[in-house]
């Protein structure tokens, strides 16, 4: 399950910075989730709760923020909210849209003891 390994890291990456700290535990963590990122959250938010299991994150109070996708069209130049991956503009029909947030995926902050 890929947000299963997504999980893990943001364990990983909450752990070492923690210890970077001197911190024994963990009592919260922020993610920043972007909706182009490609993430499921209910999957994320499953695979979060077994992924602390016996980690400093154990009884941390994790939150998710989520980014709404944004997209620009590069035939028309008018900027959207694409409402999936694959990115149509709404206002000429082109395919050539870039992302241009949404994509990322990343621990905004932690909160040790
Ligand atoms: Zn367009």
């Amino acid at each position: 399950m890929h947000e299963f390994s997504i999980a893990v890291n943001i364990v990983e990456i909450a752990e070492e910075t923690a210890k970077l700290h001197h911190a024994e535990k963990i009592s919260g963590i922020v993610l920043e989730i972007g909706e182009a990122s490609g993430i499921v959250p209910e999957a994320l938010e499953m695979a979060m709760q077994s992924a602390v299991k016996n980690t400093m994150l154990e009884n941390a109070k994790i939150t998710f923020i989520y980014i709404p996708a944004k997209a620009i069209c590069n035939d028309c130049n008018k900027e959207f909210n694409p409402d999936n991956l694959i990115a149509v503009c709404p206002h000429c029909s082109s395919f050539n849209v870039t992302i241009t947030s949404g994509k990322e995926m990343r621990v905004k902050s932690i909160e040790i003891d």
